[in-house]
């Protein structure tokens, strides 16, 4: 845990949040700013500051990728479609560095994202 990581708080449950799913490497949460009718911030528990900081070959990815099917079927837009944002750095708009995931759905996105 990094003590002064917002995310590693959460996922401590030293500050509350709204979890809509967890496991043992993963949580999932809603969004405490929803930019569409469902945004859950999915987070792996350990600390990576991006996409950029694991490892190659760390099984995280996999693990995400399946929460995220989770998601898609627990929120009921499987067959209507949703997005999966990672901001990464600066540039890239990623403001709390702790690697996570946007699951976005609810409405019809636009692209190309702003
Ligand atoms: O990709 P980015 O780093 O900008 O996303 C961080 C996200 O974390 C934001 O959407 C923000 O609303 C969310 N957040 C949250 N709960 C907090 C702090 C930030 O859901 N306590």
């Amino acid at each position: 845990m990094a003590e002064d990581c917002i995310f590693c708080r959460i996922a401590e449950g030293e500050i509350p949040s709204e979890i809509v799913y967890e496991d043992k490497d993963i949580i999932a949460f809603k969004d405490v700013s929803p930019q569409a009718p469902i945004h859950i911030v999915i987070i792996p528990r350990k600390h990576y500051t991006s996409i950029l900081a694991i490892p190659a070959g760390d099984a995280i990815m996999g693990k995400i990728q399946t929460v995220i099917s989770r998601l898609a079927i627990k929120f009921g837009v499987a067959e209507d479609g949703f997005r999966v944002v990672n901001n990464c750095g600066e540039a890239g708009g990623q403001t709390v560095p702790h690697v996570h995931f946007h699951f976005l759905a609810g409405r019809n996105m636009a692209w190309p994202p702003g």
